[in-house]
């Protein structure tokens, strides 16, 4: 009977482990990618931000809150808060939209082929969070020649404590 008992724990023991690890594996995928339902993103960003961040849409040029900002900061996507953009790399291409020469890491952000429109242009979207953001084109500045063509409602911007040395 003991047997029996011991055998029994040791099976419950075992399930409750294997259990465990697999909560675990569940949390570190989350800290990876942002996965939301649309009508949790529907909720969460405001009308237009839903628009432009979850159904490719695109602000007006010289409406956005940024295209104009010059302050040393950093970007972060406006759904998710993954750490985009430097200041260090922005500047003013006189397209109307917050330009870029480049990502603040190469993973930050992943590209897709859109055709929409009659246009072949390259999408950029938040790699956390899938969200768009919007193109990039290759009439950037050196030392890349690209520019990341981005949404000032797909952004927001965090200010730097410290001001750069001149
Ligand atoms: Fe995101």
């Amino acid at each position: 009977m003991k047997t029996i008992q011991i055998f029994f724990t040791v099976i419950l023991v075992a399930a409750a482990t294997h259990s465990h690890a697999q909560e675990k594996n569940q949390d570190m995928k989350n800290t990876e990618k942002v996965i939301k339902t649309e009508k949790q993103w529907q909720q969460e960003l405001s009308t237009e931000q839903y628009r432009i961040l979850r159904q490719c849409g695109t602000e007006p040029p010289f409406t956005g809150k940024y295209y104009k900002t010059k302050d040393n900061g950093t970007y972060h996507c406006a759904a998710c808060g993954a750490v985009l953009f430097s200041s260090d790399t922005k500047y003013d291409s006189g397209s109307g939209w917050p330009s870029f020469y480049a990502a603040i890491d190469k993973d930050a952000i992943t590209e897709e082929v859109d055709t929409s429109y009659g246009m072949r242009r390259i999408e950029i979207k938040c790699a956390k969070c899938g969200s768009h953001l919007g193109h990039i084109f290759p009439d950037g500045p050196q030392p890349t020649g690209l520019r990341y063509c981005v949404n000032s409602a797909s952004l927001e911007f965090e200010k730097s404590q410290t001001e750069k040395q001149p």
